[in-house]
C-alpha cells in the first residue's frame, strides 16, 4: 500500500463514509494514519464464557449459534440477537438499531466480542451492544485487544471502522516508509519512542502506558514542529532590513507629558524597550501583552509618534469599527495636545476621515477614500488607523515603518501578514498587542518568534473589580445597588446574549435574555429614571457611533449591547457590568466584557446572572469570581475545560493532540530549548534534511520576501 495513495483506491468505501472522509479532509492512506483516537476503552483480558460476571467489560471469542433480526413492539427498534458459544458455555448477545448486523454476521461465524455483559430482567447475562469482528481462528488477536481506541465520532465513520481500516493500513505499511523526523538524539533524550512504534501504539496499544507515551510523542512533534518554524522564521526576519528609527530622551520625555495620567512602570519599560529595537536595523517583532485595562494604547500612541517624527509612517489595524474610531479619536486627543502638525488618518468601509479638518484644527473631516489613500501613498498621512480595510490591495504607503496590530488575537494570521507585506523596500516594525490571557505554554510555543512586553502593573489607583454571580432571587437587589451607583454618577452596560426575542420554537433558549426586550423591560419596570441605549453588531456603523458617542458624554447611562464590545471599548465612568446568560460565553470573553469596567478609580462591578445550574458553569463563574487575572483565568480554563475547548483556540491551528501538549509546560520548555539548540548549532538545517523538508511543507508558512 503505498502511503500516499488515495484512500478510496485501497479501500471499497460507501458514499456516506467518502463524504465523512472528506469533511475532515482525510485524503492519503498517510492521512488515515495520523488521525488519532481521542480515548480508550480498556477491557480486561479475554475471558470464557462461563467465567462471566455482572459488569465484566470483556472479549468473548466464540462461534455465532443463533442470529436472528427482531423488532421490539412498541417503539419499532431493530433488534440482532444472537446466542454466542465457546467450549465453555453460551451467552446471548443483542445489538439494538444495527439490523445490519444480522446480514454481516452468519450463523457458524466466528467471532471476537468486545463489550459489557449485562444482566437482563430475568436475570440473565447478555452482551450489550459489543464491538465484533469475525475472525479467522480463535487465536487471533483482532480487537480483542484489551486497550479499544476510540476515534472521533463522525456521521458515517464509525470507530470500529477506523480501527480495522487503520489495522490494515499499519500492517501492509513497512517502517521505513515512514520517516522519522524528530532527530534521534532528542527522541533518547526525552524517552519517545520512533515514529512507527509510535503508529502502532497509538493504534492499537496493548496497555494504556503505549498509548500515552505515543500520545506525548505526537503532541511533542506538533509543539516542536511549531516553535522550530517560528523561530527559523525569526532568524529569517533579523537579517532583513528595516528603517531606522531615532529619537532623543528628551523628546521623548516631554511627548509622553501628554498623557493625562503618569504612565506605569511597565508602559514606559515598554516604551523603552520599543525605541531600543527601533534603534537597530532589524524589524522588531515584540507583542505588548497586557491584561484588559492595562493601558496598551499609551504605549502604540508614543511608538507611533516616534515614528511620525522621522517622517516615516504607521498603520494601526484594529478589529472593529468601534474601535478603530476610538483609537482615532484617543490620538487626535493625544497628537492635538502638542501642536505637532501630525496628520492622522481613519479607514474603515463605511467612511474615511482625516485630521486636521482644514475648518477646525482640532476636529477630523470625512474625505474620500481615494484622497485618503492619495495622502498616504505620499507620506502626507504618517498615521493611519483603520479595520480590515488597511490590508486592501489598493492601500500604498510611502514609507511604512510601523505596523501596530491592536487585539491581535482577533485576526488570522493571513491578515496579519497581509499588513506587513504592505512594506516598501524595508520590512516595517510590527507591534503585536493583546489582552488574550493565554497561558504560557501557549505563548512560548505560538509567539516564540515574538519579544515580549509585558504590562504586568495596572495603573495607579485602580480597585479590582467584584465580580458577584448574582442568584436569580438577588436580582433585584443587584438593580438597587446599580440604582445607587448610577445615582453617583456612573454607568453600566448591560451585555445580552442576543439581539432579538428568542425563537420560540428553539427550546432551551427561551430565557435567553435579548437586548430588544430587555431594554424595553428595564425601561418601563425597572430603571425609568434612566435613558438607556442598545448597541449591537447589526446596527449601521452611524447608529454604533452614536449609540456610543452618547454613552460616552453619559447622554444614556444604561447601555445594553450584546458582546460587540467586548474589545477594547474604553469608557472610564461606566462602572458596572451586567452579563446576562453568563453561560453562553466562554471564560476569555467574560474577562474582556468584565475588562470593560476597570478603567478608572471608581470601584467597579461586575453582575453575572446565569441561566444554568450546571457545575460546570458554577466551577467557571467561580474561577471568574476568584481569579486575580486573566493570565490565572487561562490557565483554569486549560486544565478544566479541555484546551481544544478554550475560547478561540482553533484560531491556533493546533491539533487536538499537540493541546495535550500544552498542559505540560516542561514539555513545551523542552521543545524549545531544543529548536533553539538545533537552530544556534544548524540554522539552514543542514545536518537534517528530513526536519528541513518538513518545515518547507508547513502551512500557513509566513514569506517575508
Ligand atoms: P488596554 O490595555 O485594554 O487597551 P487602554 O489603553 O484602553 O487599555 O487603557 C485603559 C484606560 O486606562 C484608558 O482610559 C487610559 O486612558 C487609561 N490609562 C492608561 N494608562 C494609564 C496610566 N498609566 N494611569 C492611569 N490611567 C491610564
Ligand atoms: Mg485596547
Amino acid at each position: 500500500m503505498n502511503l500516499y495513495s488515495k484512500i478510496e483506491d485501497n479501500f471499497r468505501l460507501l458514499e456516506i463514509q467518502k463524504k465523512a472522509l472528506k469533511r475532515l479532509d482525510l485524503k492519503s492512506v498517510r492521512d488515515l494514519l495520523f488521525y488519532f483516537p481521542t480515548r480508550y476503552e480498556s477491557f480486561s483480558e479475554r475471558k470464557n464464557i462461563d467465567s462471566l460476571v455482572e459488569g465484566d467489560k470483556t472479549t468473548v471469542f466464540g462461534k455465532i449459534i443463533i442470529m436472528n433480526l427482531q423488532k421490539t413492539s412498541q417503539k419499532k427498534i431493530s433488534l440482532a440477537k444472537a446466542t454466542v458459544g465457546d467450549m465453555t458455555g453460551t451467552i446471548n448477545v443483542t445489538w439494538f438499531n444495527q439490523p445490519y448486523i444480522a446480514k454481516i454476521l452468519k450463523t457458524g461465524d466466528k467471532v471476537a466480542l468486545t463489550g459489557k455483559v449485562t444482566k437482563n430482567k430475568s436475570g440473565l447475562l447478555y452482551l450489550a451492544n459489543p464491538i465484533h469482528e469475525k475472525i479467522s481462528s480463535y487465536d487471533s488477536l483482532g480487537e480483542g485487544a484489551s486497550i479499544l481506541p476510540i476515534y472521533p465520532e463522525t456521521r458515517g465513520l464509525t470507530s470500529r471502522w477506523l480501527r480495522f481500516t487503520i489495522q490494515k493500513i499499519l500492517k501492509s505499511v513497512p517502517a521505513h516508509e515512514l520517516q522519522e523526523i524528530i532527530p534521534e538524539e532528542i527522541l533518547k533524550k526525552y524517552h519517545l519512542p520512533h515514529l512507527y512504534s509510535s503508529l502502532i501504539y497509538i493504534h492499537t496499544p496493548q496497555n494504556i502506558k503505549d498509548a500515552e507515551i505515543a500520545r506525548k510523542r505526537f503532541s511533542f512533534e506538533e509543539i516542536f514542529f511549531i516553535q522550530l518554524q517560528r523561530l527559523r522564521q525569526r532568524l529569517n526576519l533579523k537579517k532583513k532590513s528595516s528603517h531606522i528609527i531615532k529619537t532623543t530622551k528628551k523628546d521623548l520625555n516631554n511627548f509622553l507629558k501628554i498623557f493625562p495620567f503618569k504612565l506605569t512602570g511597565s508602559q514606559k519599560k515598554s516604551i523603552n524597550q520599543i525605541i531600543e529595537d527601533f534603534k537597530k536595523d532589524e524589524p522588531m517583532s515584540r507583542l505588548l501583552e497586557g491584561d484588559v485595562g492595562s493601558g496598551k494604547t499609551a504605549v502604540a500612541v508614543a511608538a507611533t509618534y516616534v515614528v511620525a517624527k522621522n517622517q516615516l509612517e504607521t498603520a494601526y489595524m484594529a478589529p472593529t469599527e468601534i474601535l478603530a474610531q476610538q483609537h482615532f479619536k484617543s490620538f487626535i486627543d493625544y497628537f492635538s495636545k502638542l501642536n505637532l502638525g501630525i496628520k492622522i488618518g481613519l479607514i474603515t468601509s463605511s467612511e474615511c476621515r482625516k485630521f486636521p479638518s482644514k475648518v477646525n484644527p482640532n476636529d477630523s473631516t470625512p474625505i474620500s477614500k481615494n484622497q485618503l489613500l492619495k495622502w498616504v501613498a505620499n507620506g502626507e498621512i504618517p498615521v493611519l488607523i483603520g479595520t480590515h480595510s488597511l490590508i486592501q490591495g489598493k492601500v500604498k504607503f510611502k514609507d511604512l515603518a510601523l505596523v501596530i496590530i491592536d487585539e491581535q488575537h482577533r485576526f488570522g494570521t493571513k491578515q496579519r501578514m497581509a499588513l506587513l507585506q504592505k512594506k516598501t523596500e524595508r520590512i516595517p516594525h510590527l507591534l503585536s498587542m493583546t489582552a488574550t490571557p493565554i497561558p504560557r505554554t501557549l505563548a512560548l510555543t505560538m509567539y516564540g518568534d515574538l519579544d515580549l512586553s509585558l504590562l504586568d502593573t495596572m495603573p495607579l489607583g485602580r480597585k479590582k473589580i467584584i465580580t458577584i454571580s448574582v442568584p436569580p432571587e438577588q436580582r433585584d437587589h443587584a438593580y438597587e445597588q446599580i440604582r445607587d451607583e448610577i445615582n453617583n454618577g456612573r454607568q453600566a452596560y448591560i451585555i445580552c446574549p442576543r439581539i432579538d426575542e428568542p425563537d420560540p420554537e428553539k427550546l432551551g433558549s427561551l430565557n435567553l435574555k435579548a437586548v430588544k426586550a430587555e431594554a424595553k423591560r428595564l425601561k418601563k419596570e425597572v430603571f425609568p429614571e434612566f435613558e438607556i441605549d442598545m448597541l449591537y453588531g447589526k446596527m449601521n456603523p452611524k447608529e454604533k457611533e452614536n449609540a456610543l458617542e452618547d454613552f460616552r458624554k453619559n447622554k444614556t447611562q444604561i447601555l445594553i449591547a450584546t458582546s460587540v464590545i467586548e474589545v477594547g471599548i474604553d469608557i472610564p465612568n461606566a462602572t458596572m457590568i451586567i452579563i446576562e446568560g453568563a453561560e453562553r460565553f466562554g471564560l476569555a470573553q467574560l474577562h474582556q466584557l468584565r475588562g470593560r469596567v476597570m478603567r478608572s478609580s471608581y470601584q467597579s462591578y461586575c453582575f453575572v446572572f446565569t441561566e444554568s445550574n450546571s457545575q460546570k458553569t458554577k466551577d467557571r463563574l467561580k474561577a471568574l469570581e476568584k481569579a486575580k487575572n486573566g493570565f490565572e483565568l487561562a490557565e483554569f480554563d486549560l486544565q478544566f475545560r479541555g484546551a481544544g475547548e478554550l475560547s478561540g483556540m482553533k484560531q491556533w491551528g493546533i491539533s487536538d493532540i499537540g493541546m495535550e501538549a500544552l498542559k505540560n509546560l516542561k514539555m513545551v520548555e523542552a521543545a524549545r530549548s531544543e529548536s533553539q539548540n538545533i537552530l544556534n548549532d544548524d540554522p539552514e538545517l543542514k545536518k537534517y534534511p528530513t526536519l528541513a523538508q518538513r518545515l518547507s511543507l508547513f502551512k500557513n508558512d509566513i514569506h517575508f520576501e
